[in-house]
């Protein structure tokens, strides 16, 4: 079985001496996960978390851990090296697609949220566009933030509090007797955190360091 795309490198762990697990996000097939030889001792063409490039992944069986060749065009994270808040949310972003997504499933808008969050980030390293990334994440994972209009009545006006169990917007008056169980508007990095705790729970994992890292933020 042969795969071939562009994509994401988005992880790399040593295996032995020589070799990487490494994980690669591509429009085509998601995630997908195989061995890169010599991936530590490489002097030319070193793979590197944060490039984007072209592989081609090798497997004899469609269960096994394939291999990949990759041939990098471009290091997208390089502009982000001297930004440790902006490396911090690529981090993270990578850190929690490499933990939810199932592998060799496409998941082409989370795909190019994630390009769009690259390029943005050297930029507008704000806690917004990060925050903008994850909302996204959470609606593939099945938690449509609706924050427009109020869960209870419909009403767009006075929406103080998100539902911790919908993630819909509940106004001031239809929230005021559960308010202490209700997550308290705007929406932050902490309410997409306790979401997120959520699924990963759900999935038998836990939060990635690299989104826990990212909670001082502002
Ligand atoms: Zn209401």
């Amino acid at each position: 079985m042969k795969l071939e795309s562009v994509g994401i490198l988005i992880n790399m762990r040593p295996i032995g001496e020589r070799d990487s697990i490494a994980r690669i996000f591509t429009p085509d097939f998601g995630v997908i996960c195989g061995v890169m030889r010599a991936a530590q001792i490489a002097k030319k063409n070193r793979p590197l978390v944060g490039q984007f490039g072209t592989m081609t992944w090798n497997a004899r069986l469609d269960t096994q851990l394939g291999t990949f060749h990759w041939e990098p065009e471009k290091n997208m994270a390089s502009a982000l090296m001297p930004i440790p808040r902006a490396l911090g949310m690529m981090n993270s972003a990578f850190a929690l697609v490499s933990t939810l997504l199932p592998e060799r499933e496409q998941y082409t808008g989370m795909y190019n949220a994630t390009i769009d969050l690259m390029n943005t980030l050297p930029t507008q390293n704000n806690v917004q566009t990060y925050l903008d990334w994850e909302t996204k994440l959470l609606r593939e994972m099945g938690y449509g933030l609706n924050l427009s209009a109020c869960s209870g009545c419909g009403t767009h006006e006075n929406l103080e509090y998100i539902s911790p169990r919908t993630g819909r917007a509940v106004c001031a008056t239809c929230g005021a007797p559960y308010a202490p169980r209700l997550y308290k508007m705007p929406l932050n990095l902490d309410i997409t955190r306790k979401f997120i705790e959520h699924i990963c729970m759900s999935q038998g994992a836990e939060i990635p360091l690299a989104r826990r890292m990212l909670s001082g933020i502002q």
